[in-house]
């Protein structure tokens, strides 16, 4: 049984990368305004995430690392489970198959929290009494350290680090009343480090630096069917003096980061025909529409989502991009 649940968590957490973000998820789902991570040798040594969230009851401790659902997900769960940032309830189960997993956590009003590791779903000892400030500490060391083959296929560390420095950039563009941080273990210097502001402007400034958002444009579109909502999206867009290697596109969903290549493609191609020079664009979007419009692919591990209603939103919101563009050209 060990086995089948090292390798289903295998397929959940499928690099470093994939388990910090499901720890900053649960953070975030926490209510923290500050959110702190550290990471040793590319977070297959440790990935380290302390919050200052509402914290965990004591009760909870001995079943947190239990999976909530079975493989199988219900149509109502998975329309459910998009509403909270939560996938399936077991992003942490996960974890403990194949990393050692420590949770240090404190809830209001206590006057000291609880210490306790995970192996294989399950506590390794009694949670211990210890010292904690305000939140939740999230330690997962040795992650792999049970999967030989994938540990090989990362053997690039500071790889790695760099994709966990791009998903907190991309949180911290989003959630800008949240400060975040990252540094590698034993490091002087964040090479993140955002203060909690109320300009989306500023965030992205701070995180991507000024070249992006000097000549940002804001992007608004929305879409109603006889007063119900199809979505709404705002954004800000780079313009032509802004030019890089590669597309950045930060999508949140619902609250929610994810990719939608359709969508990506669609922009891309605007920015291609309107400004040769800088195909390559900057572009965050944030869209609301009915969480039961969103479909999540059935697997965890794929932020690819797609959308009832896509095509015409795709559309409109391609067409509000090329006529900024054009506006801003001429
Ligand atoms: P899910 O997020 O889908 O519920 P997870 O396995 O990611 O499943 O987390 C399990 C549970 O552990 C969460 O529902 C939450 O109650 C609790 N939890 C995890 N991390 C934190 C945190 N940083 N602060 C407070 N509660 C947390
Ligand atoms: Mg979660």
């Amino acid at each position: 049984e060990s086995v089948v649940n090292r390798i289903a968590a295998g397929e959940v957490i499928q690099r470093p990368v994939s388990a910090v973000k499901e720890v900053i998820e649960n953070s975030l789902d926490a209510s923290s305004t500050s959110i702190n991570v550290i990471i040793k040798d590319g977070g297959l040594k440790l990935i380290q995430v302390s919050d200052d969230g509402h914290g965990i009851r004591y009760e909870d401790l001995s079943i947190l690392c239990e999976r909530h659902t079975t493989s199988k997900l219900s149509v109502y769960e998975d329309l459910q489970s998009i509403k909270s940032m939560g996938f399936r309830g077991e992003a942490l189960a996960s974890m403990t198959y194949v990393a050692h997993v420590t949770v240090t956590t404190i809830t209001a009003g206590q006057l000291h929290g609880y210490r306790v590791s995970y192996r294989d779903g399950v506590m390794e000892n009694e949670p211990k009494a210890c010292a904690a400030v305000k939140g939740t500490q999230i330690q997962i060391e040795n992650l792999f350290y049970n999967m030989m083959a994938r540990r090989k296929t990362l053997h690039n560390s500071s790889d790695d680090y760099a994709k966990i420095v791009d998903l907190i950039c991309r949180f911290a563009v989003h959630h800008i009343n949240v400060s975040f941080s990252c540094r590698k273990h034993g490091a002087a210097r964040a090479d993140v480090h955002t203060v909690s502001t109320s300009s989306r402007i500023d965030a992205i400034k701070s995180i991507y630096g000024a070249s992006v958002s000097r000549d940002l444009m804001e992007v608004t579109a929305s879409e109603n069917d006889s007063s119900s909502l199809i979505f709404n999206m705002h954004g800000y867009i780079s313009n032509s003096n802004y030019i890089a290697k590669k597309m950045t596109m930060v999508l949140f969903i619902n609250d929610r980061l994810v990719e939608c290549s359709a969508l990506k493609r669609a922009i891309e191609v605007v920015y291609t025909a309107t400004l040769p020079k800088a195909a390559k664009p900057f572009v965050y979007m944030s869209i609301i529409l009915p969480p039961e419009h969103v479909d999540v692919n059935v697997h965890p591990t794929k932020r690819e989502v797609s959308l009832l209603n896509q095509e015409k939103i795709v559309e409109t919101i391609q067409t509000t991009v090329d006529s900024k563009l054009r506006c801003s050209n001429s």
